[in-house]
Formats: structure tokens, sequence, C-alpha cells
């Protein structure tokens, strides 16, 4: 008996299977309504496993949100005047109005088309869903505005940072910010190239930021978001400085561009908008942002550093490289050069980090030359805390490309000035003083020129100049 009843059960499940990939087949394409009115989608919908997905085209047509696209992280970005909502292509997580969630289905690529959950996006935007089995059609309605719920505001924990949740472009000019906290900003334009950089002190990228799916430290987040307008190029985005917690957004544009933004407190959104068009000029010149660079020159006055295979001191390598940095950086209006010296003096170890951390100083550079063996030769890149990190592959694959002596990588040691500066900070081992080609290259000045260009260069890039 109870074998038959389960042969019977049996049956009944397959003819159930059997029977509802026949109605799937003839069912293929529900109709929807909003608010009652049957809606025309460019493309037809498509059920699968008992869920409506939309074709994106339907969702911004049809529904008329704003739909974004990132190739890059194969991100959709759906923008409402009050919502923005964050989806990516075979990840089931949702970034909505700064909160990660977790969606009952993922969206699919059917035919090289996207398809999104229909359901899900339209609860998320405040739409009521319902089936209507009979019709074969999803019904949405329009709820009424909710009465906005004021829950007493927490008490503000004074170390805790605020997070970032996403940035999603909503517009080729305009874009939102999705936070968790209570972030403020503050932003600056800069020419050549045309940008516009936007600094928020105290905030932290989520996990999860931008509907990453991979848990790399957020702490060294950093990214791009192409935008591909007329005006707005892109977005990068990094962790600028590590001791504020400042992270940086830097809109590369294709010309000169103002910024304007409103913030909603309540939904934890900024919306950033970018026009065409130079600011006016102020009466008073405003205090521009100026980054401080220090170049130290290495040894100095009674300490000559090494001596070369010819006789020659490290310290007159070392300063005549500083100075063709020195006067390189001068002509950039984003930085102000410091020199731990200009002549032929020797300030102690200390005076040079004491200089660096003292005026709060962004870069600390040393220059040096190496001794050793007669047959070895090359270029050393050493840095010692993890702020420096960036910087000296940035040191080190400039100097290789424009410089080109034997690459002996990046390295780290526990140099006096790369271990007390405060800021990141390299130390440059440029070539050997012992090594009779190193040698000759290193007093040339053509040789001396290309290096003081790769610091240079190196320099603005770290911070975002070039
Ligand atoms: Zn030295």
């Amino acid at each position: 008996m109870k074998k038959l009843f389960a042969v019977f059960c049996f049956s009944l499940l397959l003819a159930v299977i059997l029977s509802g990939h026949k109605s799937y087949a003839a069912s293929a394409s529900p109709s929807l309504y909003l608010d009652g009115t049957k809606l025309n989608p460019p493309q037809p919908s498509t059920i699968v496993n008992g869920t409506t997905f939309v074709p994106v085209r339907t969702i911004s047509e049809s529904l008329g949100y704003t739909v974004g696209w990132n190739g890059t992280d194969r991100s959709i970005s759906i923008v409402s005047d009050s919502r923005s909502l964050l989806l990516r292509l075979g990840s089931a997580k949702a970034v909505i109005a700064g909160k990660t969630l977790a969606m009952p289905s993922k969206p699919l690529i059917v035919n090289n088309r996207s398809l999104l959950p229909l359901r899900f996006i339209a609860e998320q935007f405040g739409l009521q869903v319902s089936w209507d089995a009979k019709k074969n059609a999803v019904l949405l309605v329009k709820a009424p505005a909710a009465p906005v719920v004021v829950e007493p505001a927490p008490v503000p924990v004074e170390t805790e940072k605020n997070v970032i949740q996403s940035v999603l472009p909503s517009s080729d000019s305009s874009f939102i910010l999705a936070y968790d906290g209570d972030v403020s900003y503050s932003s600056f334009y800069l020419q050549n190239p045309d940008r516009i950089v936007i600094d928020m002190p105290n905030a932290a990228f989520a996990n999860g930021f931008n509907g990453s799916v991979n848990a790399d430290d957020p702490a060294t987040f950093s990214g791009t978001i192409p935008v591909n307008g007329p005006l707005v190029k892109q977005i990068r985005y990094s962790l600028y400085d590590e001791k504020t917690s400042t992270t940086r957004f830097v809109l590369d544009l294709n010309g000169a561009a103002t910024l304007s933004a409103a913030q909603k407190k309540e939904l934890g959104q900024i919306v950033f908008n970018v026009k065409e068009g130079t600011a006016p000029q102020p009466t008073t010149p405003a205090p521009s942002k100026k980054f401080k660079v220090v170049i130290d020159a290495g040894h100095g006055g009674s300490d000559p550093g090494a001596i070369s295979v010819t006789g020659k001191a490290e310290k007159t390598f070392t300063l005549a490289v500083a100075k063709k940095v020195q006067a390189l950086l001068a002509k950039e209006s984003g930085i102000e050069v410091l020199m731990t010296r200009t002549g032929d003096t020797y300030p102690t170890l200390n005076d040079r980090t004491n200089l660096a951390n003292n005026t709060g100083a962004d870069v600390f550079v040393s220059i040096h030359a190496n001794i050793g063996p007669s047959s070895a030769n090359g270029t050393e890149v050493y840095y010692l805390q993890n702020n420096s990190k960036t910087l000296a592959n940035i040191m080190h694959d400039n100097i290789q490309k424009m410089v080109g002596f034997n690459d002996r990588g990046v390295k780290t040691a526990n140099y006096h000035v790369i271990r007390e500066s405060d800021m990141p900070s390299v130390l440059l081992e440029m070539g050997f003083l012992s090594n009779p080609s190193d040698e000759k290259k290193l007093y040339t000045d053509s040789v001396q020129q290309k290096m003081a260009e790769a610091i240079a260069l190196s320099i603005k890039q770290f911070l975002k100049l070039a």
C-alpha cells in the first residue's frame, strides 16, 4: 500500500513537472500593468522558475527610471528621484539607499540580454506587486507615499567612521553617492587636465562598495567608474589619506566644469551635478589646496655619502637630482616643494623628517646612490610603512620606464628617513657609484634630468595631479 502510494505520488510529481514545462513555454511573456494601465514594453518579459524577469529597457522606458551600465564590473544602476539601486549580473547582492540586500533571484543574461527580477526592483522603488494568473499579468501599483517616520537620532559614536556604500552615475553629468552615517565633503577644481576632486574625511568604503563581491580589505579600496559622458569621462576613487580616513573621488573631465551638490540626509545620499563652465572668479583669492612635497638630497656638508669609483661624492649627485626635481615641481600650481637642503650643508636625519612632519607634508622623497661590489648595479626603491607602498610602486615603474637601469625592485628597509616620516615616503638608490657603468651615467646631466622627470611624474601621479 505504501509502495503504491509512493508510485502514485511520483507520477503526480512527474505530471506536475511536465505540465509545468508546458505551461512555462506557453506563458513565456506575461503582460505588465502599471496602476491599471497595460504597459507596452519594448521587449518581452520572461518567467523563469516562477519569477518574472524584465529586460533593462522595460525598467527605463516603461517604468521611467534612469538605468546605467558599468561594463567593467558588470553592474547595473537604477536611479529614481529618491532612490538608487545597484545590481550586478550574476550576483544576488543589491545595494539600495546605501544598504546591501540579498535578492531572491540574480539578474540573468539570456541571449545576450540582461534580465532583471521585476518584483524585487519594483518593490524597492515603492511599487506594490501582485500576480494575476487569469490575465497572465504582473500588476504594479504605485503605493501612496508612506508617512515619514522620524526615529530618534542614534547617539553618535565619535570614533565610528561613516561608510560610503555606492557611487552610481545617474546620468552622464550627475551621480549619486549613498552613505551610512553623516558624511561631509569638500571639493575643488583643478586644471591640466581638467578635474574635480571631492574629499570626504572620516569616511571609509563599505565592504561590497558598488556591489563589489570580493571582500578585499576596504581600507585599500580604489578603482574607476567609467562614465564616458561629454563632460565627465570617469570617476576615480581611493582611500586618499589613511590618517584622517579621507576618501577621495576624482572626476576626470573633458573641459572646465563646476560641481553642485544636494545632500539628502534622510536618504543617506548626496546628488552631485557637474555643469560645463568655470566658476565665477572670487573677488578675493581663494585658498587653493597645495600638496607639500619634501625632496631630500641625501648626505651633504660634512657627510659626503659614498665615494664613487672615480672619487666623486654621493652628496653632489643627490643634490643635483634633487634640484632638478625641485625645478620640475615648481611649475605645478598644486604643489609646494620643500627642500631639506639646497646647498652643501648637512641637516641631521631628524632635521629632515622633522621638516616633513612639522609642515604636514604629503610626500617625502629621499634621493641617494648606492655602493657595493663593483659588479652590482641598478636602481632600488625603498619604503617601510604601509602608507608608502603605492608611492614606491609608482616610483619604481616610472624610473624603470624612463631611466632604465638594472631593475633591483621595490624593497623595504628600516632607514631613518622613511621610518620617522609620517607621510608616504620613499628612499631611492638610483644606481651604484661603485659600478663604472652606473657611475658614469649618474653624473651625466641628461640622465639626471630623466631621473628627476621620473621622480616628479611619480609624485604627481601619486597625488592624482597627473
Ligand atoms: Zn646615501
